[in-house]
């Protein structure tokens, strides 16, 4: 009769409450960073909107700030990915739901978690959904 038993490993691989906690904090500081990116990436698009109408600006110039401005709307737009993501992580952490790959079921990985806190599936499955997409 074994007196140790063995730590036990669930098949779902909960995360530890200290494990929640520490994701739960990087998720958090990651929405500030990203809500603080998205005021200035905003202020950034105001300001190269009023070059870009001013009458004084055309030709090269006034095309060097449409080109700007495209650059400052893809970056609004990730980082706009990035945040919704992030909040759907903080709302899987109050369900119970932080870990688990929300395709498969399976556990993401700790390891994955740590790179990419706001990930809600696992490598197999980011795989196979960027195929779907057909990038
Ligand atoms: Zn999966």
């Amino acid at each position: 009769m074994p007196s140790n038993p063995a730590p036990v490993l669930t098949m779902k691989a909960e995360l530890t409450a200290e494990q929640l906690a520490h994701f739960k904090a990087r998720l958090q500081e990651q929405a500030r960073t990203l809500s603080a990116q998205d005021s200035e990436l905003r202020a950034r698009l105001a300001a190269e909107e009023s070059v870009t109408a001013n009458t004084f600006v055309a030709g090269i110039e006034g095309a060097m700030a449409a080109e700007a401005d495209d650059e400052v709307i893809a970056l609004l737009h990730h980082e706009q990915t990035e945040l919704a993501a992030t909040q759907q992580a903080l709302e899987r952490i109050e369900s119970g739901d932080y870990g688990q790959c929300t395709e498969c079921g399976d556990p993401i990985g700790l390891a994955r978690l740590e790179v990419l806190p706001e990930a809600h599936v696992c490598v197999g499955c980011q795989d196979m959904l960027e195929h779907r997409k057909g990038r």
